[in-house]
């Protein structure tokens, strides 16, 4: 089983990848929440360059890939889910949600370490706000996160089958969470008790640091509920708020080659925990 899953990795996550893009992708030409900012051949462009780039140095910079190393600790008896004796399906869906709940810490980190801020801006410095905003990330967070993600796998030991669960939902629900859809109120509300919706987490894309620094979550929303960084909706509502950052407003910006180098540009002040802070004062 094991090693199928590990020969079927890329076909897999691809499918997932390009079926959820284009569906997302339709749904919000056809039933868009916001108008557009940027032209959409200039935003995908950008956003989707860096996917390809990600993957790519992904694969050649990294000494093992998540999957590969759950297999290895499945093997060797690594991690609390090969050390005990739980009945199945407990390891994977406990895997599952304990990996999401650490993605959710590892993004307030992101947010409070000015160091890893300066990586994470990146997503934030979006004009706009759909599908392919979900997979916008620098490559130098992905390298982060990847190691994070490695030591995890070592801690937990979870089922290669919860690593390629976890990271086909998790690619999916960005896309869904960033995705620009105009969804019934009542629906939204509902659906929100259970996953991250487009409303809750454009939340956390508002120039406003009170707003910014609210909806960590990806894709569980309890988390936020709990430890109390949960807001419903933005203060100027969904159409009329600005999303971005201050910082880079330009439509320069919103390039490929000046998204790369935005973590290096001088201007290390924008919204993190410590502005927050100040304005708060
Ligand atoms: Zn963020
Ligand atoms: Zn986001």
């Amino acid at each position: 089983m094991n090693d199928w899953i590990l020969a079927h990795e890329t076909p897999i996550r691809l499918g997932f990848f390009f079926g959820l893009l284009a569906l997302f992708a339709l749904w919000e030409a056809l039933a868009p929440r916001r108008e557009r900012r940027l032209p959409r051949l200039l935003h995908w462009y950008s956003n989707l360059g860096i996917v390809f780039l990600n993957s790519f140095l992904g694969r050649i910079l990294m000494p093992i890939l998540p999957m590969a190393l759950a297999a290895l600790a499945v093997e060797q008896g690594w991690g609390l889910f090969n050390l005990l004796v739980f009945p199945e399906p407990l390891p994977l869906i406990l895997s599952v949600v304990l990996l999401d709940f650490f993605i959710y810490l590892q993004h307030v980190m992101v947010h409070a370490l000015p160091l890893l801020w300066r990586l994470h801006r990146m997503h934030h410095s979006d004009l706009d706000y759909d599908v392919t905003t979900g997979a916008r990330f620098h490559p130098l967070e992905i390298l982060v996160s990847l190691w994070i993600k490695l030591a995890l796998i070592l801690v937990l030991g979870p089922p290669v089958l919860a690593v390629l669960v976890f990271e086909v939902v998790l690619n999916g629900m960005a896309m869904f969470n960033h995705s620009n859809l105009k969804l019934p109120l009542g629906l939204d509300r509902w659906l929100r008790l259970l996953v991250v919706t487009p409303d809750m987490h454009r939340v956390h894309h508002s120039t406003n640091p009170r707003e910014a620094n609210r909806n960590f979550g990806f894709n569980l929303p309890w988390w936020d509920r709990l430890f109390g960084t949960y807001k419903d909706q933005p203060a100027f509502g969904h159409e009329a708020m600005e999303i971005g950052i201050d910082l880079f407003r330009e439509p320069r910006d919103q390039h490929l080659h000046q998204m790369l180098i935005q973590p290096f540009r001088p201007e290390a002040r924008t919204y993190g925990f410590n502005d927050l802070s100040e304005k708060e004062r």
